[in-house]
């Protein structure tokens, strides 16, 4: 069965955990607002109910107690009779006796009100009238006896008292006795359902609790996996990242099996072109495809890792590098644009490495790059296999860069002058400014350093550094009363990545207070077709602050005569290698730079042609209308002190 691509299985697996995630959101989301809303449902009403509790036991308990006091009371005031019966005084003392027995009926009688209050509407309320009736009928008996007593009718007050009067007190009291017990069991009743309502919260308030804990788990492990997926994975895709990758070689290497592999590092050729042409969209589409297509190729041991931008970290068994590598070239995407499917081929370009028994992923790594590298600076092929002296180059490069970063600092470089002649008259118009590392005694040539610098991006600086030179040579030959000549400065295509280059140009000048007729700018023709709209906006800045600019090395490279006519640049200089070819008897040769030249004339451009070393090449140059040379016919690059004996002295006793 035909493996699923890559970026299908992976793109679906994100799309689930970020559907899985949504999810959990949500829920977690709800969870807490439903256990929020839940919680404060069961504390209010929880509260709302205990307090209604207490208040009922507390009027439950009051009605006992109006009860109690209305027992106590009977008791209390029967007494009282019995003794005012008893003692047969009727003087003071007896009376004070009945006058206690009133209070302590108002007292039975006012605790009865109060009953009656509570149990108003109530289902107690029977027990009020009940008692209320034999209360009644008590003390209308009561009043019958005082009578008898009053008429000295001690015995019939006795009969009576014993008679029918501890029957209504019995009656009472056991209505009273029912009464606390119906109370009793409805309080025991309440107990239960409050004990209910407690547990049935717990319950919820547990449940709750469960349910927020089980979600948090179940989020921290889904998060945990697709935070791993996140950590391990390129976003766009979908393959390993350069780190998940060192960990993978890693391991191989714990194993002892790392040595079994091949290490690629792939990088796409021209893959900005893609972009220029089919726009950022269909280059991410493009990356995805071949990462897509080679982990097709790729067995389950093998990996692909996305090393940032359009690099690939390929890890292929040492025996199917070859397959490999005749895999990658095949490789073809197709791309959506103007309308139209184009089917894109998709060139690489490999810096390869075998793996040996004692390498570390570190080292492996390194190696690749530089194989890739090599491979980028365009050699025979575009794959390079790894070798020993790439690492010796890359050493003896770093160390070139550490001395020129301590020349810099030191001073040891210096500007030489090349002078450009104008050949009608054969005097001095012009120069070159060109740099110069004295170190250790040696006069170091700039292709031996330059290279370096301009790779590694140093070169900046130390434009920047001969600029500066110039400015103060030409100041100093104005102050001495020596009148200078156009120089032109070179600069690399590396500063037009920097917009405030012009700026930085404006700002020198005016620091030494230079005149801009004396300055040119000097920019190759590569740096045309690098960024065609950046050199376009650097010259139409330089022209409006009138300084000069030259296209050097013309002729070299792949732009046209029209691209000229949208760049206002004053100079052409014709390279060397066309100058090369005068005279050799190539008559169409000759015919082709006489047509160059006539068409930067018609353009209203100045021509200067590099590299003149015979009076011959001098004569062909003027015969078709050339009139500025450069090179050793007339003079080397002079040093300081040589190159302003030629300023004093510019004519040259040349034919
Ligand atoms: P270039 O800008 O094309 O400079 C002209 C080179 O041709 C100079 O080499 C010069 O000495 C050499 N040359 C001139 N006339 C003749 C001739 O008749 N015969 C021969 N055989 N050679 C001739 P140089 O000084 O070694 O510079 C080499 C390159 O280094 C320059 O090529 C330029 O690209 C770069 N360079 C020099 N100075 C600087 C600098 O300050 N900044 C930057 N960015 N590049 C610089
Ligand atoms: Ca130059
Ligand atoms: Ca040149």
């Amino acid at each position: 069965m035909r493996r699923e691509p890559v970026k299908k299985r992976k793109r679906r697996k994100r799309l689930d955990n970020q559907r899985r995630s949504n999810i959990i959101l949500w829920l977690t989301c709800v969870t807490m607002l439903t256990a929020i809303a839940g919680m404060l449902y069961l504390g209010v009403s929880q509260k709302i109910i205990s307090s209604k509790y207490n208040d009922i036991v507390k009027t439950d308990l009051a009605k006992k107690e109006c009860m109690s006091r209305i027992s106590e009371g009977l008791y209390h005031h029967q007494a009282l009779i019995f003794q005012y019966i008893i003692s047969g005084d009727r003087s003071e003392d007896g009376y004070n006796l009945k006058e206690e027995s009133e209070d302590v009926r108002d007292g039975v009688l006012s605790n009865l009100d109060k009953f009656g209050e509570m149990v108003l509407g109530q289902e107690y309320e029977s027990y009020y009238y009940g008692i209320y009736s034999e209360l009644k009928g008590y003390f209308t008996n009561i009043d019958n006896v005082l009578y008898f007593i009053e008429n000295g009718d001690e015995e019939t007050a006795y009969y009576y008292m014993n008679s029918s009067l501890n029957s209504y007190i019995s009656k009472v009291n056991s209505r009273i006795e029912e009464f606390e017990k119906l109370i009793s069991e409805d309080m025991a009743e309440l107990d239960r359902q409050m004990d209910r309502r407690t547990y049935r919260s717990e319950r919820g308030i547990v449940l709750i609790l469960a349910q927020v804990i089980i979600l948090s788990v179940f989020s921290m492990v889904t998060c945990s996996k697709i935070s791993n997926q996140i950590i391990s994975e390129d976003a766009l895709t979908c393959v390993n990242n350069y780190e998940k990758m060192q960990k993978y070689c890693a391991k191989l290497a714990a194993q002892g099996k790392f040595s079994d592999y091949s290490c690629v590092f792939c990088n796409i050729r021209d893959f900005k072109m893609f972009n220029n042409t089919f726009g950022d969209k269909a280059g991410d589409h493009i990356l995805v495809e071949y990462a897509s297509q080679i982990d097709m190729f790729l067995k389950r041991d093998e990996r692909i890792a996305r090393n940032g931008g359009d690099n690939f970290i390929v890890i292929v068994q040492s025996e199917r590098v070859s397959l490999f590598l005749s895999y990658i070239k095949q490789i073809e995407v197709t791309v959506a644009h103007g309308g139209e499917q184009n089917i894109v081929p998709v060139e690489s370009y490999c810096g390869i490495c075998d793996i040996q028994r004692e390498d570390t992923p570190g080292a492996v790594f390194s190696s690749c790059n530089l194989a890739l590298k090599t491979a980028r600076a365009g050699g025979n092929s575009n794959f390079v296999w790894y070798e020993r002296k790439m690492y010796d180059d890359m050493k003896n490069r770093k160390e070139i860069l550490t001395q020129c970063q301590k020349g810099m600092r030191k001073n040891e470089f210096v500007v030489f002058y090349q002078p450009k002649v104008n050949m009608s008259d054969n005097i001095l118009c012009g120069c070159e400014a060109l740099v110069r590392w004295k170190h250790n005694e040696e006069l170091i040539p700039p292709y031996r350093f330059i290279p370096v610098l301009e790779e590694e991006g140093m070169i900046v600086e130390l434009d920047f550094y001969v600029f500066e030179r110039v400015c103060r040579d030409i100041k100093e030959w104005l102050d001495k009363g020596i009148t200078p000549v156009r120089v032109s400065v070179n600069f690399s295509k590396l500063h037009l990545k920097d917009s405030s280059f012009a700026d930085k140009i404006l700002a020198v000048i005016e620091t030494y207070s230079v005149d801009t007729r004396y300055i040119e700018i000097e920019l190759t023709e590569s740096s045309a077709y690098d960024d065609f709209p950046a050199l376009k906006e650097f010259v139409d800045k330089m022209k409006k602050n009138s300084i000069f600019t030259s296209m050097d090395d013309f002729g070299t490279g792949y732009s046209s005569l029209s691209m000229l006519k949208d760049l206002n640049v004053d100079v052409i200089k014709i390279d060397k290698s066309f100058i090369d070819d005068i005279e050799k008897g190539d008559i169409t040769h000759e015919k082709m730079i006489e047509n160059v030249v006539h068409m930067i004339l018609d353009l209203n451009r100045e021509v200067i042609c590099e590299g003149v070393e015979t009076s011959g090449q001098a004569d062909f140059l003027k015969s078709i209308q050339c009139s500025v040379a450069q090179g050793y016919l007339y003079d080397k690059p002079l040093d300081h002190d040589e190159f302003e004996r030629r300023l004093i002295n510019p004519e040259y006793d040349i034919r």
